[in-house]
């Protein structure tokens, strides 16, 4: 689900359907598979949620600093996401996705960087993302068409390839802080931004809203429904993106934009992990699905994804790095590398934990 910020009453009831597996809390919130009970259902319940080893790619869209006597792309934030993405696999963090099966009892079970490509470079004569600084539902596809589809984005080694196309795999589009971002009606990025992050997969990706023959749309690259995230840049819109940081609080790595895009990318990679494939809120309108359809796992009952319930403060794990409350806080450590992150809801039995 979309990443902002939201409140959890306490009363929620509980969906119950004959085919999901599900788990509430007593009176509580209830997480439960893919109920295929919608007679337009195409989802596989066997593919519910990514299986085994998921692969992460990044693509950093826009103005990303290109450093020509270094040749290299060097902002500390290349790093930072690539090594979290490594840290978080194995991580007691992350654990709690393992519970998370599909029909076919299959969880997600290993978190893997598997490359990353340049789409833009920023420099003395800057050079935007090839599809501009205003990102739409078309071009964000774009996006992704061209990361996989051609040789002309940059890749980490600096030589110029495409990603390959996995079913099992997850893009990052990491929007750089000049972008802005208008997807099915939301706006990720900028002083007007609704929301921080989000997870889509490109079959059911309204990218001609109003058309009525939607089905004809259905966007698969080299015959896959790519599953992808945007990240917008959190210091662009920090009272919305960066509110688990106090006003002059010190933040783990040093770089509160960049230590926010963890937390919000941690969010989006465990709901696209455990939700991949579903009919967003604006298909309803174009296709005749009678409701808001999930592939995996979700709470019938207020459309949310595992991570929804666990994003506000307190995060109830949280240790200082310099056991000093003027400090840093983090709630995960993996060797020298420190992230202060949300919670999971857990699949069996409930609540958040961190
Ligand atoms: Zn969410």
């Amino acid at each position: 689900m979309r990443y902002v910020l939201f409140l959890v009453l306490s009363f929620f009831g509980c969906l119950s359907s004959s085919f999901a597996t599900s788990s509430c809390t007593p009176g509580g919130i209830c997480m439960s598979l893919h109920d295929q009970s919608n007679p337009w259902d195409t989802i596989d319940p066997n593919h519910a949620v990514l299986h085994g080893s998921v692969h992460v790619y990044l693509i950093f869209y826009g103005e990303w600093n290109y450093d020509g006597t270094l040749a290299g792309y060097t902002d500390p934030r290349i790093n930072l996401l690539q090594n979290f993405i490594g840290d978080l696999n194995g991580s007691s963090w992350i654990a709690p996705v393992a519970s998370y099966y599909d029909a076919a009892g299959a969880a997600a079970t290993n978190l893997y960087f598997a490359g990353a490509i340049f789409d833009g470079a920023g420099n003395g004569t800057p050079t935007p993302g090839s599809q501009g600084n205003t990102l739409n539902n078309t071009t964000i596809i774009n996006v992704l068409k061209r990361a996989l589809t051609t040789t002309s984005d940059v890749r980490m080694d600096y030589s110029h390839t495409q990603l390959p196309t996995e079913d099992n795999a997850i893009y990052v589009i990491v929007g750089h802080h000049e972008v802005v971002a208008n997807l099915e009606g939301e706006t990720y990025g900028g002083s007007s931004a609704t929301h921080c992050g989000v997870h889509y997969n490109s079959k059911y990706f309204d990218t001609t809203s109003a058309n009525a023959s939607y089905s004809s749309s259905w966007t698969l690259i080299n015959n896959t429904n790519v599953k992808f995230i945007y990240v917008a840049d959190p210091d662009t819109s920090s009272s919305l993106c960066e509110f688990f940081y106090s006003a002059g609080q010190p933040t783990p790595n040093g770089d509160k934009g960049g230590d926010a895009l963890t937390n919000i990318l941690a969010h989006e990679l465990v709901e696209s992990i455990t939700d991949p494939v579903f009919y967003s809120v604006d298909d309803q309108n174009n296709y005749p699905y009678p409701t808001l359809e999930f592939g995996g796992w979700q709470d019938n009952t207020n459309q949310a994804e595992i991570a929804d319930y666990c994003m506000q403060l307190p995060y109830p794990n949280t240790h200082y790095i310099n056991n000093n409350t003027n400090n840093a806080p983090y709630t995960l450590n993996v060797g020298s590398h420190y992230y202060f992150l949300q919670g999971i809801y857990q699949a069996v039995g409930g609540p958040c934990i961190y």
